[in-house]
């Protein structure tokens, strides 16, 4: 297969488990970002793929070809990191020609690549240019263009935006992402930023613990998260404690959703159901009432927070959608069927 291939991959540091019988099918040209919470073993993972760390077991392979047990300089990589790592004293130029200078390349070479590099990252004329003077968001482009120079089969950044402030990391992800496409490169990204991955991603590896919990397109892993954790890591959702009654129907709070099937063998689960999924009607005509706690007017979106029993649930709407909420009112609320997902708590 043209692709990477994670084969059982596990870190052990000491009697600890930084990556824990991990797997994964990375198909060439896939954007993949690995998200998770501080520790869960992301960057460990992709310095595993870098040849930075060696697995304690498992196999890295690429393009069918197994590396595990290659160099790094061998493995054909493009890396970025959260520092960057420019050299301050030289030129955009001859940072982003650095590799090309090692490997002999004429300076006719260098120069006709600096040039495709940065009309590739938008700085057409930057050459000359000191690294010290460029801006935040210029500095980015030149890593990635320097990490691009030897056009490599594999692209790996570890936190490459959490240094830029929040517009201009928004702006760069689309960047990112649409370099990504046009070149076609298989790219790996680390990040705690779900919004981030959510961007640029094909496929999210949600890691806890050493692990992967989900591995899955933005939209299934928001839509069918695979479990509480990765519900709530993923956006925001209400997370409520649902089980069987007598009758058999599943009851979300109080609320009876028959429509809505428990997995077989599960009693008592949680369910999820996003912000914008829950809607509000008059008292007595949905599944529930409650009172209105709190009303977060972003101005785009309203978020109107439910008391139901001391449990909150939110709801997010439109004010289009949803005009004159006012705290302290009863509200109905409707937990649609469709939109509930069943996860273990
Ligand atoms: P962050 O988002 O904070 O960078 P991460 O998900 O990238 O976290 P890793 O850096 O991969 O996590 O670390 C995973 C776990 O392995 C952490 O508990 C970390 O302390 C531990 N760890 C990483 N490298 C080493 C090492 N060289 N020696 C011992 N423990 C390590």
């Amino acid at each position: 297969m043209s692709g990477l291939s994670l084969n059982a991959i596990t870190k052990t540091f000491g009697d600890f488990n930084a990556v824990d019988d991990v797997s994964l099918t990375v198909p060439h040209g896939t954007f993949v970002c690995l998200l998770g919470p501080s520790g869960c073993g992301k960057t460990t993972l992709l310095r595993m793929v870098a040849g930075l760390e060696e697995p304690t077991a498992g196999s890295v392979v690429l393009d069918g070809a197994d590396i595990t047990a290659v160099p790094t300089h061998k493995r054909n990589l493009g890396m970025v990191f959260q520092s960057l790592a420019l050299f301050p004293h030289l030129s955009v130029g001859d940072n982003i020609s650095y590799a090309l200078r090692i490997r002999g390349a004429s300076k006719a070479e260098q120069a006709k690549r600096v040039e495709e590099l940065l009309a590739l990252i938008d700085l057409p004329g930057f050459a000359a240019r000191p690294v010290a003077k460029l801006s935040g968001g210029q500095r980015q482009r030149v890593a990635i263009a320097r990490a691009l120079a030897l056009s490599p089969k594999l692209f790996l950044l570890d936190e490459p935006l959490s240094a830029l402030d929040a517009k201009l990391r928004e702006a760069m992800q689309v960047e990112l992402r649409q370099l990504q496409q046009r070149l076609g490169i298989t790219t790996i990204v680390v990040t705690h930023d779900q919004r981030e991955a959510m961007t640029m991603a094909d496929l999210v590896v949600v890691m806890g613990k050493g692990k992967i919990l989900q591995a899955a397109r933005p939209i299934d892993i928001y839509r069918k998260p695979a479990d509480a954790f990765v519900a709530d890591f993923i956006g925001m959702t209400n997370l409520l404690p649902a089980e069987i009654d007598k009758a058999g129907r599943t009851v979300v709070l109080d609320a009876a959703i028959p429509e809505l099937a428990m997995p077989s063998g599960m009693s008592k689960a949680s369910v999820s159901i996003r912000p914008e999924d829950v809607h509000l009607t008059a008292p007595g005509n949905g599944v529930l009432d409650g009172t209105v706690s709190f009303v977060r007017d972003l101005g785009g979106t309203i978020e109107t927070f439910i008391d139901i029993g001391g449990t909150a649930i939110i709801a997010v709407a439109t004010p289009r959608e949803r005009p004159n909420v006012e705290v302290g009112q009863e509200v109905g609320i409707e937990l649609p069927a469709e939109c509930c997902v069943v996860v273990k708590s």
